[in-house]
């Protein structure tokens, strides 16, 4: 079992990041060092961290700065990097891509650069890369869910980036000998998410009494992971998993995002004393995203079999905790 002693968690303020962190306290009791890295772009809630101030050592930096990476691995002793740090919104990366190629490419390069010349070839040492189940596209007409070894399709500039990181992040392990691991996770939702995205909008907008946005005809289909049950792949992957290897982790189930927000919907009305018709009025189709992948679904059978990792909520419960932290 590999237990980090110094652990630099980039993007930590973020809405995975920020779970890790609590997670990594409060359930996993993580004794050695804790250094958070974040640039507090809009996505970040630096507050989500207050209640463990005490127990981290946090620094608003940003990944691409190569220098400042080095000094923070040789100042506090770095011997694990967990990178979260990223531009994670498909649509900003559709109207906006090249902060997605500054943070998603440029600076994994210059953490990985950091990494290189700061460890030496050390094997003790751990570079964890997280990537997103997007790098393979959309599921083919079969509906076959992606493992490790699927193809790369990337389609957006987002998952193009993150792609590109993962090369790069392969390379360095091939070339360098960096022990590297990457985890591929479906699409998490839970408590603190950006309301920029699909479920924390359709909740907050119901709540409000406010159309709902569906893109198109509302059938694409995704898999959903709640985010703790992500932390807790992240972590076996963390400190079980086979430098060089990466790991698939999601449900395995697909919804479609329609039925997902009846489904929510359904949950909601009880809530808000309101009916279920009068919510579904708010619902709202919009014209399609450019170049909507239209399904994703991870088979996590490697990270069960070899790490022991399994799904442990269910998305009714997931759901129902996820809904009430934002009422
Ligand atoms: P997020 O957008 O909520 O958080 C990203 C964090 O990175 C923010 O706190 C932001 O301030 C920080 N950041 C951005 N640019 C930075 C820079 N240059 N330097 C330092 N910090 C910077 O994203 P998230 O949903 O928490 O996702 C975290 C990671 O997990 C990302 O790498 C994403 O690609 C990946 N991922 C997310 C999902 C998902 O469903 N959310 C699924 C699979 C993989």
């Amino acid at each position: 079992m590999f237990t980090p002693q110094s652990l630099l968690i980039t993007g930590g303020a973020g809405f995975i990041g920020s779970h890790l962190v609590l997670d990594l306290i409060r359930r996993y009791h993580y004794g050695g060092r804790l250094v958070i890295v974040d640039l507090e772009t809009y996505a970040a809630d630096p507050h989500r961290l207050d209640p463990v101030r005490e127990d981290i050592i946090y620094i608003n930096a940003d990944i691409t700065d190569t220098s400042k990476m080095g000094c923070i691995i040789a100042e506090y002793g770095i011997d694990t990097i967990i990178n979260l740090a990223a531009e994670s919104h498909v649509d900003r990366s559709i109207s906006t891509p090249r902060s997605f190629i500054q943070t998603n490419i440029i600076g994994t390069f210059s953490l990985l650069e950091a990494a290189r010349v700061s460890w030496k070839g050390r094997s003790d040492v751990r570079f964890y890369q997280m990537s997103t189940d997007e790098v393979f596209g959309e599921l083919d007409e079969r509906g076959l869910p992606f493992t490790e070894s699927s193809a790369y399709a990337p389609r957006s500039p987002y998952s193009s980036s993150k792609a590109s990181a993962d090369h790069l992040v392969r390379s360095y392990g091939h070339t360098y000998g960096l022990p590297i691991l990457i985890s591929h996770c479906s699409n998490n939702y839970g408590p603190y998410q950006h309301e920029e995205k699909f479920i924390p909008k359709a909740i907050l907008n119901l709540a409000a009494g406010k159309n709902v946005p569906l893109y198109g005809d509302g059938s694409h289909r995704r898999d959903w992971i709640y985010v703790s049950d992500h932390i807790h792949g992240i972590y076996q992957v963390l400190t079980t998993g086979r430098p060089g290897e990466s790991y698939a982790i999601g449900s395995g189930t697909m919804i479609e995002n329609r039925i997902l927000l009846r489904y929510i919907i359904g949950l909601l009305a009880p809530r808000l004393s309101k009916s279920i018709e009068e919510l579904t009025t708010l619902i709202t189709y919009v014209n399609d995203r450019a170049g909507h992948d239209r399904g994703y679904c991870i088979d996590s059978t490697k990270i069960q079999d070899e790490l022991g990792w399994d799904m442990m909520t269910p998305l009714q419960m997931g759901m129902s905790l996820t809904i009430d932290s934002y009422l």
